[in-house]
């Protein structure tokens, strides 16, 4: 199979023939018809992510069909049209069988823990538990945007932010995830404030949205900027972009009572920021992890995608070939993505 490819973290990604993936008992192969370019990606390749074992092939974004099946997977067969949550659940762990597969103890994820979708085919373990059928009226392009920065806003915003209709909501970054977290924000009938530092990312927020916007470079203090906007503060505010300013700032333009979510990495410099636990305490401020989203709540997001609630397609920007990946994931830490870009064919 043709595939992307490094043998040092840092070092130019090259396309390559390696052998093609075989299932496990539990696990099937997918042919990879589309694959989202992610910023996680480059965090892998930095070197910021201890799972990854080199020599790698990079790639947790994905939707295809099934090209072959383990003898123990009994709810998939070759053929299948399929996406999957970048965290796989064993599915016998404690956290999979309370319905947490993706905080799952011995999590399979393609791209980090094993090879992944930057390839025609890709192996994924654990089938039964984590492949999602994917309806015929999803094309695999908007699939493949769904699998982590929609999915894991989807479960920010609506499962551990818990926002209501009416209800404020202030996203901080407007990348995939951001843009993900304002469409479904709006969604759900709340209020939305954007903010990032660059106009034509602010003009998607609205566009997709968003109730007001502001250029963080603009205001001199951006969680006083938002608590004016909101009349008082969000209800739920989410770190998108993943640094410890972005981080404060979301607590910090909290009302009381108020839920802050991060879903941007802290890696390397950045892992332990400066929270302000002083306001946590005094202001009752909840604080949320997000890790992805478990494939049995996909249900609620596909209804709300097929109902025209949600429209996920309309975060993807450029779509490229596997060889215009290799250049683009070198130089993901510049910004310069508008939207999501999809890898939509494997030459
Ligand atoms: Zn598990
Ligand atoms: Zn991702």
């Amino acid at each position: 199979m043709r595939a992307m490819y490094y043998e040092a973290f840092g070092a130019a990604p090259e396309i390559r023939t390696l052998p093609d993936p075989t299932p496990t008992n539990a696990g099937v192969v997918i042919s990879v018809k589309a694959t989202g370019l992610c910023r996680s990606d480059w965090h892998g390749w930095m070197g910021h992510d201890p799972d990854i074992k080199l020599p790698h092939v990079p790639g947790h974004e994905l939707a295809g069909t099934i090209s072959a099946v383990g003898r123990d997977v009994r709810r998939f067969k070759v053929g299948d049209r399929v996406t999957v949550p970048f965290v796989s659940g064993c599915g016998h762990c404690m956290e999979c069988r309370s319905g947490n597969s993706q905080v799952c103890e011995e999590q399979f994820q393609p791209g980090f823990t094993h090879w992944g979708s930057f390839a025609e085919y890709v192996a994924i373990d654990y089938a039964d538990q984590n492949l999602v059928h994917l309806p015929e009226e999803i094309s695999y392009e908007t699939a493949a945007s769904l699998g982590c920065r929609f999915a894991t806003s989807f479960r920010a915003v609506v499962d551990q932010g818990r926002l209501k209709g009416s209800e404020w909501l202030a996203v901080h970054g407007c990348g995939g995830v951001g843009l993900s977290a304002i469409m479904i924000g709006a969604a759900l009938g709340a209020n939305v404030v954007a903010i990032d530092i660059a106009e034509d990312k602010l003009a998607l927020a609205r566009a997709l949205g968003a109730t007001a916007t502001i250029d963080s470079r603009a205001v001199a203090d951006v969680s006083e900027a938002v608590r004016e906007v909101t009349g008082g503060g969000a209800h739920v505010s989410v770190d998108a972009l993943g640094h410890p300013q972005t981080c404060c700032n979301s607590i910090l333009n909290l009302r009381r009572r108020g839920r802050h979510v991060q879903v941007g990495l802290m890696l390397a410099d950045h892992a332990t920021p400066a929270i302000p636990m002083a306001r946590v305490i005094a202001h009752e401020l909840e604080i949320y992890g997000s890790h992805g989203m478990q494939s049995w709540r996909y249900d609620a997001m596909l209804r709300m995608i097929l109902s025209g609630k949600l429209s996920p397609e309309r975060l993807i920007g450029r779509r490229i070939t596997l060889s215009e990946a290799a250049p683009a994931l070198a130089t993901m830490d510049s910004f310069r993505e508008n939207g999501i870009s999809i890898i939509d064919r494997m030459i």
